[in-house]
């Protein structure tokens, strides 16, 4: 794999997790492996976004053997932020913070959502550790990390498309957020999976740095992400069609294949791309 681009960039490569870079049953990424190995060598900045909790990006950062800076719960917090930058490990812990905790989300959610609506939401929280351990399909303590969130609170919904819809509208009017996942719906405060992009784009801009962020995705709650990227890839889900993007940014790749291989389809071209928006830049001034 070649990787060029100017000694003026960093690149941001921002990748979901679940069913993008871990495989959406299994959970298994082992030929990525190597090629993490060769990005991060290449000076290529890697920040896992997932929905998942930090005890769970820890895990795999741990299985991956190597510290990477990530975003868990949906944008919720930014940890290892010292990773990306010197100047941000002066830090509390080296995490900026963007979501609201689990007992003010539920607080608001009961008063300023409707009624039978709410009827409708099944929140895991309420659910029995078999039942929880079918929607997540995990078990024991990985069960556990995945369920021990600050930030975010999972739940099933149970309604129409129209009632989802009327539901993301209060949601919204009472400055919270409903999103969907592969597997899941979320509720959580005003942020997504591009809420940290703009501070990274500043971060690196005072440092005399242009930024391009490379985006990996293959669920709803993935397109703000990929929309706020320089270059999107999708990953299909198994036997599903590829995620559409409302609004796209300048260059989509959509992978044919499921996680780990798609990830692994999209990556060259994407990389090929940069070569390319580098040379363009160049020629524009
Ligand atoms: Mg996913």
């Amino acid at each position: 794999m070649i990787i060029n681009y100017s000694t003026d960039t960093s690149v941001i490569i921002m990748t979901d997790l679940d069913g993008t870079l871990l495989d959406f049953n299994t959970f298994g990424f082992d030929p990525i492996r190597p090629v993490i190995e060769e990005l991060l060598e290449s000076g290529i900045v890697i920040i896992p976004n997932s929905s998942k909790t930090n005890i769970e990006i820890d895990n795999f950062c741990n299985l991956l053997g190597v510290k990477l800076p990530y975003i868990c719960e949906n944008g919720a917090s930014l940890c290892n932020a010292n990773l990306i930058g010197e100047s941000w490990d002066i830090l509390n812990n080296h995490t900026i913070i963007k979501g609201r905790g689990c007992t003010d989300l539920m607080e608001t959610w009961l008063y300023s959502i409707d009624n039978n609506l709410r009827q409708q939401c099944y929140f895991l929280t309420e659910m029995g550790t078999e039942q929880q351990s079918d929607i997540l399909g995990l078990t024991g303590k990985e069960l556990d990390c995945a369920l021990t969130r600050q930030f975010t609170c999972p739940f099933i919904f149970n309604g129409t498309d129209d009632d989802y819809h009327y539901l993301q509208i209060q949601a919204k009017t009472a400055r919270l957020n409903v999103q969907k996942g592969g597997r899941i719906c979320q509720l959580s405060g005003e942020h997504n999976k591009a809420s940290f992009n703009q501070l990274l784009r500043d971060y690196f801009s005072n440092q005399q740095q242009k930024t391009i962020i490379l985006a990996f995705g293959d669920s709803y709650n993935d397109v703000s992400m990929l929309e706020a990227a320089d270059i999107a890839c999708i990953i299909p889900q198994p036997a599903k069609p590829a995620l559409i993007l409302p609004t796209p940014p300048k260059k989509v790749f959509t992978a044919t294949t499921a996680a780990p291989d798609g990830w692994l389809e999209a990556l060259p071209n994407a990389l090929k791309y940069l070569e390319n928006f580098n040379i363009e830049r160049h020629n524009h001034g």
